[in-house]
């Protein structure tokens, strides 16, 4: 592909201090340090969310953020995103640091998120046009996320259209035609049957392989936790803080394109046993 990464500009970060950029890691992409978040601090009732929670993550990584319902995951990938600001610490980014959102992160959330008036195509194509991205760019992007994402065939259709799976298909898809450096995706497979949920596990494990795009994922499946991550960071139960970070080393670096073959895995009982321990360790009450 050519011509595909133009500089997108109008991006919303703070250059941090030289002294920080010289000492981050070659391959580190994202250093998230020491981050915490009360909610309605002011209140009589603040709700602590994040309590000191850093981790760096390497490029082309696909991280999966675990841990039980309500702990602080969504809140941990909103400061990512720069969606919500920290109470406390700092997210950097390549060597800024994050303070609101941009087009170098991209974000698919649960709910579909496409514009009902415009077709697949246009939808795909929206935000590169906001973003003043040639319009040659533009039509070339449009037909490689569309056949990335295998939805040649309804360009022209309107998500009122599809089904569930392919309107979450569209969302990543529009989302990845910006090229972002990283892609966050919240539960981004939650509300989708359990058939439809798996196609997309491995769909997004090529779309990870092809676009070597770095990746933070969401979700408290602990299946699509093993079948996904390169590395699981579980989170305790609110406020969170880093249980477990897992390298999932009984993958051997590999990836899995089909979801049934890693069952097999040596490694992959014990790791699984070991999750639900955690998720067991942090259930409530
Ligand atoms: P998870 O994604 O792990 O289910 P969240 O990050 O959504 O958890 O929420 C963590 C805690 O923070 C919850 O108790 C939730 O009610 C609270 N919370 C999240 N967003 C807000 C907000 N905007 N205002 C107040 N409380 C919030
Ligand atoms: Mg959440």
């Amino acid at each position: 592909m050519t011509g595909l990464k133009p500089d997108l500009g109008k991006d919303k970060m703070k250059p941090v201090s030289k002294k920080r950029s010289a000492v981050s890691d070659k391959n580190t992409i994202l250093r998230i340090e020491n981050l915490h978040k009360v909610f309605d601090q002011n209140s009589p009732h603040p709700v602590e969310a994040v309590k000191g929670v850093s981790f760096n993550v390497q490029e082309n990584q696909l991280t999966v953020l675990l841990g039980p319902s309500g702990c602080g995951k969504s809140t941990v990938l909103r400061m990512i995103a720069g969606l919500e600001m920290p109470s406390n610490g700092q997210v950097i980014h390549g060597d800024q640091m994050v303070d609101g959102p941009s087009q170098k992160r991209g974000m698919v959330f649960q709910s579909y998120t496409s514009f009902e008036w415009l077709t697949v195509s246009k939808n795909i194509e929206y935000g590169m046009k906001l973003n003043k991205v040639d319009a040659a760019i533009r039509k070339e992007r449009v037909e490689y996320y569309l056949e990335l994402v295998g939805l040649k065939d309804f360009r022209n259709a309107y998500p009122k259209q599809l089904s569930g799976g392919m309107k979450q298909r569209v969302a990543i898809a529009r989302t990845l035609a910006n090229e972002p450096e990283l892609l966050l995706m919240d539960e981004p497979f939650g509300a989708l049957d359990a058939e439809t949920r798996w196609n997309m596990q491995e769909l997004l494990i090529s779309i990870a392989q092809s676009t070597k795009t770095t990746i933070i994922l969401v979700t408290h499946d602990l299946g699509e936790a093993l079948f996904l991550g390169d590395r699981i960071i579980f989170f305790s139960k609110r406020p969170a803080n880093i249980i477990s970070d897992m390298s999932m080393s009984f993958k051997k670096d590999k990836r899995f394109s089909r979801k049934e073959d890693i069952l097999s895995e040596k490694g992959y009982k014990r790791a699984e046993q070991e999750l639900m321990r955690l998720m067991r360790s942090q259930a409530h009450g």
